[in-house]
């Protein structure tokens, strides 16, 4: 059934991807983004790979006033709420503006759904929310805790939202937990465009393979895996779109009073050197690497169990790490340096 689905920070890394499912499986689609991380030019690209219309709205989630005349000019009867900022560093150093944005901005937007009688959310949380875990795979049951800003205030909005579900009627939330989103469009022409020097290190990877940058920085090779260099679930940023999807369809289904916390991820862990020898084989190109000492704050691994996901939502990722490599390779040689000209 055809939805109007308020997507926050549509013109984002994530966002993007998923608007262009949400469009072409025929919903009506609002983008909310204040294009603090994001380009207009993304939004051009976006529209190219859309079979619909879409809308696209210039604005800041934390502004009442705009989220209440956007609610009462549209029949919005869902939420995907993307907009919030994410670099781990960056919140260490500015922690206010990430809770005032992140956890502030989400307050003020589920004040706004409340206040328009629009009860069904789908928050974008993040593997980080589970800290330094105990054991493998990482269910949803695990326990949680945080180590720095960032990871905070997505805390903090899994207990606003936990906190909803108990006090207040109708509402139906669903927190996807990210792992590592990687990847970018099959056509090559919507990806990731980190602003500055890349933090993660699929871009930067892929901006040392495009000459961009020299080296790359292995950050420790003494961990307790198998390489000794730090192992994630990196998952496909087209596999995470479908997951949206496939929450909105759950969450249709479902009664009201509805929470469900899901983990998306493929269950697989890969090191920071398979990582580098898979982008060589897709790119073609050498990627030198230096070993540097561990980055603080850094966990030695971290990968999903991702059986919740298939039984409630009927999805799981299909992507090869292989799909990821030549799909962020295509992006980044067709656009080295991302939205930027
Ligand atoms: P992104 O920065 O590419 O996209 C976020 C978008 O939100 C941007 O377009 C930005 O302009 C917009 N935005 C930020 N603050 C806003 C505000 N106050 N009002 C309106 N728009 C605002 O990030 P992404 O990688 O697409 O991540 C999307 C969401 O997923 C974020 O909430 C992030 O924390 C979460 N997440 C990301 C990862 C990851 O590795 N990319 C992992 C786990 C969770
Ligand atoms: N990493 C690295 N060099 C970089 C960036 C990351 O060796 O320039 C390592 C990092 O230590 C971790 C893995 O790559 O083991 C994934 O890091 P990323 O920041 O992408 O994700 P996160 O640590 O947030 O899961």
């Amino acid at each position: 059934m055809s939805q109007h689905v308020l997507v926050t920070g549509g013109a984002g890394f994530i966002g993007s991807h998923t608007v262009v499912q949400l469009v072409n499986a025929g919903h009506q689609v609002t983008i909310l983004d204040n294009l603090s991380n994001s380009s207009i030019i993304a939004l051009e690209r976006i529209k190219k790979l859309c079979t619909g219309p879409l809308d696209f709205i210039e604005g800041d989630i934390r502004n009442p006033s705009l989220l209440e005349k956007l609610f009462s000019d549209h029949d919005i009867t869902a939420v995907i709420h993307f907009a919030g900022l994410k670099a781990v560093g960056e919140s260490v150093e500015k922690p206010l503006e990430y809770y005032e944005n992140n956890v502030g901005g989400t307050t003020q937007l589920l004040k706004a759904m409340q206040h328009a009688g629009v009860k069904t959310f789908i928050f974008s949380s993040s593997a980080t929310v589970y800290g330094d875990p105990e054991t493998l795979p990482i269910t949803e049951d695990s326990p949680r805790s945080t180590t720095n800003p960032y990871g905070q205030t997505k805390l903090m909005c899994e207990h606003i939202l936990e906190d909803l579900d108990q006090t207040q009627d109708g509402w139906k939330i669903i927190l996807l937990r990210y792992f590592n989103p990687v990847g970018a469009h099959i056509s090559g022409t919507i990806g990731e465009s980190p602003a500055g020097t890349p933090n993660n290190l699929m871009p930067f990877v892929s901006q040392v393979a495009s000459g961009r940058r020299d080296t790359l920085s292995v950050f420790g090779n003494d961990y307790p895996t198998k390489d000794g260099t730090g192992v994630r679930d990196y998952i496909h940023v087209e596999d995470l779109a479908e997951g949206h999807l496939a929450a909105l369809n759950y969450l249709l289904e479902q009664p009201d009073n509805t929470l469900q916390a899901i983990n998306l991820g493929t269950g697989k862990g890969i090191s920071v050197l398979e990582l580098v020898n898979a982008f060589e084989q897709a790119s073609g190109q050498q990627i030198p690497y230096q070993i540097s000492p561990r980055r603080s704050g850094d966990i030695a691994t971290c990968y999903a169990d991702a059986t919740r996901a298939k039984s409630l939502l009927g999805w799981q990722a299909t992507k090869t790490v292989e799909d990821m490599c030549n799909d962020t390779w295509r992006w980044q040689s067709q656009n080295p340096n991302g939205y930027d000209a």
